[in-house]
């Protein structure tokens, strides 16, 4: 009898402490699903422009497929695009340059596919965009590689200048036309470990899982400003660096042209059309799964001529420019003007003009209100600046 009691005993026990641990475990599992689902029905929905403006074309810029070390097609990249209603898509795989790539372009399913190669330089990492077909064998050499690009009727951006390869700054910095400001590869391989738990949200809410990887990164942006006081001009990019998760990384960061008329159906026009807007820095920033940004615009006015972003604007003794800066009007913004990278004007209006006094340049970043959607000091819509120069600073510097 006394050996069965002492069988009996430690069953009873072992059922106990498996019922205990699949009640606890239950209980996880649906504190996890209510903490998703509570996560996704907090978060503010995307509020729809009503009327958009028609020819403000939006892309995405820096992305890897096979033809490098990205995991997907060019189709996928494309599919990833029409996903989120991209005009445009500037595919940059590795090479000096990466032929494959270059070759891959034209109108894909109503996606214009451009290219470009993405270089590995002796400073870091440097995107070559809009040169010639008949480059070959890139030099390693970064100054090197610019001026060929240059001279090749086409432009270098540098990539993430502060993280994965870090761009190791010399003296040459007008050889190269501007910086990336963002990435999402680096937010992505920073934060995938503290979001991992929100990984399933990339079945059902991929907007929720990409807004929660950002983080704000001031100093690619301190360098910018800096670059534009000394060696002017220099334009800012919003960069995806996309090798994989391509519908989620494309819906983050978006460039945005507002353009005089509409995309011409033949590719190289088009393909001129883009290049030509980015080379002259007519085109601004956005994150457009925090809120969609069209209808932002930012220009100058002297007498009746305009200038968009990217412009340099001279100015003789006793001429007058003027300022604008229109939000999108749908969601709550504030609007911050910044001379020389100082803040110098910050409001909640929706459409503003200002005349400046002071030669440098001026940009505008837009933060959205609703602090639960972006980081603090995040901004949703980035500018590019319009340049000042009264005629004085030119007799100063002969
Ligand atoms: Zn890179
Ligand atoms: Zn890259």
């Amino acid at each position: 009898m006394m050996p069965e009691k002492i069988c009996g005993k430690p069953e009873k026990t072992k059922g106990r402490r498996k019922k205990i641990l699949g009640l606890s475990l239950g209980l996880v599992g649906l504190i996890y699903v209510l903490y998703l689902f509570h996560l996704v029905s907090s978060f503010p929905p995307l509020k729809k422009e009503p009327a958009v403006i028609k020819k403000e074309i939006v892309g995405a810029y820096h992305l890897h497929t096979r033809f490098s070390d990205g995991r997907g097609r060019v189709e996928d990249v494309v599919k990833a695009a029409r996903k989120n209603q991209l005009d445009f898509i500037i595919l940059t795989d590795h090479g000096q340059p990466n032929l494959a790539c270059l070759q891959s372009q034209g109108w894909r399913q109503g996606v214009l596919v451009l290219a470009g190669t993405e270089m590995s330089t002796s400073r870091g990492h440097l995107v070559g965009l809009a040169f010639s077909e008949t480059v070959r064998n890139l030099p390693r050499q970064a100054e090197e590689a610019a001026r060929i690009i240059q001279k090749e009727g086409g432009f270098t951006i540098i990539a993430h200048p502060y993280s994965k390869v870090s761009w190791s700054w010399g003296k040459e910095n007008e050889l190269y036309l501007g910086l990336e400001l963002i990435d999402a590869d680096t937010m992505l391989r920073k934060k995938w470990l503290p979001n991992l738990p929100l990984f399933p949200l990339l079945l059902f809410n991929k907007r929720i899982f990409a807004l929660r990887m950002l983080e704000s990164f001031p100093l690619p942006f301190r360098q910018w400003d800096r670059l534009n006081e000394i060696a002017p001009p220099h334009y800012g990019f919003f960069s995806c660096d996309a090798h994989l998760f391509y519908e989620t990384l494309l819906s983050l960061f978006h460039l945005h042209l507002p353009l005089e008329r509409e995309l011409p159906p033949e590719f190289k026009a088009a393909r001129e059309i883009i290049f030509n807007s980015l080379q002259s820095g007519a085109f601004y920033n956005a994150i457009d799964s925090a809120q969609p940004a069209s209808g932002f615009n930012f220009w100058a006015k002297k007498g009746e001529e305009f200038y968009p972003m990217g412009r340099l604007i001279k100015l003789k003794p006793g001429e007058k420019v003027r300022l604008y800066i229109r939000a999108p009007t749908f969601v709550a913004g504030r609007l911050v003007l910044i001379h020389n990278g100082q803040k110098i004007l910050t409001t909640m209006e929706k459409e503003i003009s200002f005349e400046p006094e002071a030669s440098g340049f001026y940009r505008v970043e837009v933060y959205l209100q609703d602090k639960s959607i972006l980081p603090e000091n995040l901004p949703w819509i980035v500018s590019n600046p319009i340049f000042l120069r009264m005629d004085q600073d030119d007799a100063h510097s002969d």
